[in-house]
């Protein structure tokens, strides 16, 4: 039970390390990370047997950057038949868990197990069931099995409360058809990712304004009208026709650097492509002189040393706001959609 497993977009692996090491380090959890390249996963196995579980007490998992499911527990072999007894046997180290995911990682090994993993879920239930290792109670540890292959997963355990939304950090979200382009899931999972659900009739509400920078064709700006939002949408290039027909959405042919709006609104969202230092500097401002309440942006990564120069950006961010005296809470994650990018989401408190 020595080990956390952390799944993560294949190709991020070194950032995972990177971000579980220093996290390890600041709360004195000993122990090492090791990854394969493009494995879709790392592992931060530590010395003492309880690091894992004081790695899982002390961090919360929204507030990671790189991973996008984690567990603790270890690696086990299978046997051909009977798989189901084996890990029976192996699960009576671990507490009585409160539900139970079948997870694979984001390879292609991964994407060939799934159909596994569908027709094994049945009968494994029925069976902890029947042992009385899962009982249905949402304060007990979520089960999390990751199969490797065949014959091997990884079982593994996290607070309910304190792990992925969705099974593998894989959101299951719908494309509206409306929508005129597939960015548009990025901002809704940005929204599932940050904002509570409870909060967002409070928070995303009909008649507040936004401005969407780099908005063409307009998937964000759809979302956005979608909840009624009143949007100024920035681009040289096209918007949908349909959009332009909600009443909601006003073009501004401009550059979304320079850009400022004539009233502070309550939303900026910007999807601009970007060198991250620039746009960290334009986060800075729409937030620090008052023209917006709450904010997501991409940040594109740099091509070296991804974990820690997105560290240093959020950290000039943050010291730049409290530099002028404001309180704004800020995350960071690279979310689903993301690929050579994180999204920020701020908020003035
Ligand atoms: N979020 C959009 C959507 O969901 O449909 C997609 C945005 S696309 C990734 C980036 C957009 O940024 C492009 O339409 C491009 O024209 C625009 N863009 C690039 N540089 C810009 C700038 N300096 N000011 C405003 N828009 C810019």
């Amino acid at each position: 039970m020595n080990t956390l497993l952390l799944h993560c977009r294949p190709g991020f692996e070194g950032e995972v390390c990177a971000e579980i090491a220093e996290h390890a380090a600041r709360l004195d959890v000993a122990g090492y990370a090791r990854a394969k390249a493009n494995g879709a996963y790392a592992e931060f196995v530590c010395s003492e047997d309880e690091g894992a579980e004081r790695l899982q007490r002390k961090l919360r998992f929204e507030r990671l950057i790189f991973p996008r499911q984690w567990a603790r527990g270890r690696f086990v072999e299978l046997p051909e038949s009977d798989r189901v007894g084996a890990l029976l046997a192996v699960l009576a180290e671990y507490p009585q868990c409160g539900s139970l995911w079948l997870e694979v990682f984001d390879s292609n090994e991964g994407k060939e197990l799934s159909t596994f993993c569908r027709k094994f879920e049945a009968p494994l239930r029925k069976a902890l069931d029947k042992a009385g290792r899962l009982v249905e109670d949402a304060g007990k540890p979520r089960l999390l099995l990751t199969f490797v292959s065949g014959r091997q997963a990884f079982v593994g355990i996290a607070p309910a409360n304190n792990c992925a939304m969705w099974p593998m950090g894989i959101p299951r979200l719908k494309f509206p058809r409306e929508a005129p382009s597939r960015s548009t899931l990025k901002l809704e999972e940005a929204w599932h990712h940050f904002i509570p659900r409870a909060e967002w009739d409070a928070r995303l509400a009909a008649g507040m304004t936004a401005v969407d920078l780099g908005a063409a064709p307009g998937g964000w700006t759809w979302q956005l009208v979608n909840r009624s939002l009143k949007v100024i949408a920035v681009d040289n290039g096209p918007m949908a026709e349909s959009l332009m027909y909600s009443g909601l959405v006003e073009h501004q042919r401009a550059d979304g650097f320079t850009f400022r709006p004539r009233r502070p609104v309550d939303w900026m969202v910007c999807d601009i492509v970007e060198k991250p230092a620039r746009t960290a500097a334009l986060i800075e401002t729409w937030l620090g002189e008052g023209l917006c309440r709450e904010a997501v942006v991409n940040l594109k990564l740099p091509m070296k040393q991804r974990y820690a120069e997105v560290r240093r950006l959020l950290e000039r961010i943050d010291d730049g706001l409290k530099a002028r005296g404001l309180k704004v809470g800020i995350g960071c994650k690279q979310l689903y959609h993301d690929r050579e990018e994180v999204t920020c989401h701020l908020r003035r408190l």
